[in-house]
């Protein structure tokens, strides 16, 4: 991203390094992330299922950032962007409230989330 458009003059940092879950569900062909796991744990996780998914194209990358900011994927000429192959997103509101955001529930917030980078302000 470009200068000024990361974090924020006088703002605080939220290390969410710990929020690194991966879960693989086999059913629905589907992984359950945490915004603080690197592309190169998920893949690793995935290979133990024969499986993929359209991440960054350097491990160390982090899901946050790259499915928040668009995602350039080595399956970007048949899948679109990262982003584009999100299913929902969990969201902390900023009044404290966690909610769910995807085509159904809050459409507006889930098309916002999908490459908006991660400093939207609304319109
Ligand atoms: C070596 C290298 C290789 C790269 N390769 C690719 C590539 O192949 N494809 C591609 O598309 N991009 C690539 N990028 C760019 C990369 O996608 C962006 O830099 C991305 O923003 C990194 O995300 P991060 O979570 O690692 O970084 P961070 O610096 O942690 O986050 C980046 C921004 O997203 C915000 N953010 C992160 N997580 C959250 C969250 N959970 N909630 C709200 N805001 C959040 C942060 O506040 C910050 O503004 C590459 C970058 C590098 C350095």
């Amino acid at each position: 991203m470009g200068w000024g458009s990361n974090n924020i003059d006088g703002g605080v940092v939220i290390d969410l390094g710990l929020i690194n879950n991966i879960a693989y569900d086999a059913a629905t062909e589907t992984v359950d992330l945490g915004p603080g796991a690197r592309w190169r744990e998920v893949y690793s996780e995935l290979q133990k299922y024969g499986r993929a998914v359209a991440g960054g194209r350097d491990g160390d990358v982090g899901v946050g950032g790259l499915l928040l900011g668009g995602g350039n994927t080595y399956f970007t000429a048949r899948k679109g962007f990262a982003c584009d192959n999100v299913i929902s997103y969990e969201v902390i509101l900023a009044d404290g409230r966690i909610t769910t955001a995807d085509k159904y529930k809050h459409a507006d917030l889930f098309r916002v989330l999908k490459g908006a980078g991660g400093e939207y302000k609304g319109d």
